[in-house]
């Protein structure tokens, strides 16, 4: 295990120091920052369609902004540079298919999975994203993880996962057809794609001879994959996040919604030694491990205290960033691993 990377940022589970300039909190405001020029961003390139060409000069202006983010510069850059792959990789397969994905779905889906399906299936193009949407018996073969390892059946809807279509790479969702509450699944599965797009721009990103702040970041996102524990932790981090996205629409709609009570539903599923959760992340990834690497108490422990973070954050962002409380909540935690969420948000606190 590389130690360095273990120990590469040493955000304490303690109450904060009045004074900040310490590194934790320079790096707290700068996820703030990151967060938010993420959606500036996001919005100028995709919700005001600007063309390809012109992302580049957008990220120039917004960085004037965050003169302190010029650093990460690179970084975003690849991001756009995966974003614009990715849509390509999706037009390209609309234009093999004439534009006209819709009469010949079950082909490209049998393409793709290497499955004829036996039902309907209806394919979406959306940006970054191929959607199906398919019935039960062709869900039923697709999705490995439909089954628990004693056999039982879970009750999985959808699945975000990376696929090859010939040699082309291209991200699907994978909806099951029918189901009432398919929108929610989707925005759920929406999020994961986000998240793994980040995740693996930053993790992977080659940081060799670049300033110590690239660096850190690149590692800070690595440093799960180091623990006996971290990949179910950070798989937890992953589903609060995915889950905690549906409250973007709430708060778009202006709807007050419980966030607390439905959050305790996926808290149970994450810890509770029956949740499905549970058993697919913390039962799969402990198999092989040594009995005295296991620190159950441990895992449940960070999930609670990790949603409880994120509770308090979206709460505490309700005056500062009005419109955007919950994404700008999901944005800065998903930056940090889940053991440093409680330590994270009591930096925030303190500032404010
Ligand atoms: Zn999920």
């Amino acid at each position: 295990m590389p130690k360095e990377i273990v120990s590469s940022i040493d955000f304490k589970d303690r109450l904060v120091p009045n004074f900040l300039r310490s590194e934790e909190s320079q790096a707290v405001i700068e996820a703030e920052q990151i967060a938010l020029l993420k959606l500036k961003l996001f919005k100028t390139t995709y919700s005001q369609n600007l063309p390809p060409q012109k992302w580049g000069i957008a990220l120039k202006k917004s960085l004037r902004h965050y003169p302190n983010l010029e650093v990460y510069d690179e970084l975003f850059s690849e991001a756009l540079k995966k974003a614009w792959e990715t849509d390509f990789a999706i037009n390209q397969i609309q234009q093999e298919f004439n534009g006209n994905l819709a009469s010949r779905s079950k082909e490209l889906f049998a393409t793709i999975f290497g499955i004829v399906p036996k039902e309907p299936v209806s394919i979406t193009a959306k940006k970054q994203l191929l959607i199906f949407k398919i019935q039960k018996s062709d869900y039923c073969l697709l999705d490995e993880d439909l089954l628990d390892r004693n056999g039982n059946s879970r009750s999985s809807v959808g699945f975000f996962s990376i696929e090859s279509y010939k040699d082309i790479k291209v991200p699907v969702i994978v909806l099951l057809a029918d189901y009432s509450f398919q929108e929610k699944i989707y925005e759920h599965e929406k999020q994961h794609s986000q998240d793994y797009f980040q995740h693996s721009i930053i993790f992977n990103f080659n940081s060799r001879g670049k300033p110590q702040k690239l660096k850190k970041l690149s590692r800070r996102f690595g440093k799960e994959q180091y623990l006996p524990y971290g990949r179910a932790e950070n798989e937890a981090k992953y589903e609060i996040l995915a889950n905690a996205s549906l409250f973007d629409l709430c708060e778009k709609l202006n709807v007050a919604v419980e966030k607390s009570e439905i959050l305790d539903e996926l808290e149970q599923d994450l810890t509770d030694e029956q949740g499905v959760y549970y058993q697919q992340y913390v039962n799969r990834f402990e198999l092989g491990l040594p009995e005295d690497v296991l620190e159950h108490d441990k895992y449940k422990e960070r999930v609670s205290a990790g949603i409880n973070s994120y509770l308090s954050l979206a709460e505490m962002y309700k005056n500062i960033f009005p419109g955007k409380t919950n994404r700008m909540a999901i944005e800065v935690l998903g930056q940090f691993p889940l053991e440093n969420w409680p330590a994270v948000v009591r930096l925030i606190s303190s500032r404010r």
